[in-house]
């Protein structure tokens, strides 16, 4: 599958596209490439403060994610074991 980058204008296989679950391809809009520069420019204009703020929330986020893993698993373990026997 290849997606053309609207930033780099550059057609690129999917595996240079980050996945992203919201978009209808299921890919992000634009390239690796184009979308670590974005990060790292809108990363550099944040003030000391606002970074802060963003790594906090970053870290909250991931560690909700791995918390809601870790109870779907031990869910979807619970209902195995219980079909198994
Ligand atoms: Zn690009």
């Amino acid at each position: 599958m290849f997606k053309t980058c609207p930033h780099c204008q550059i057609i690129k296989t999917a595996d240079q596209f980050h996945r992203d679950r919201q978009k209808s391809d299921g890919l992000s809009t634009y390239c690796r490439e184009c979308r670590n520069e974005m990060n790292r420019e809108a990363y550099q204009q944040l003030t000391t403060e606002q970074r802060r703020a963003r790594n906090k929330a970053t870290y909250e986020a991931s560690r909700e994610w791995k918390l809601k893993r870790q109870s779907e698993r031990y869910h979807a373990r619970k209902a195995q074991q219980g079909s198994s026997s």
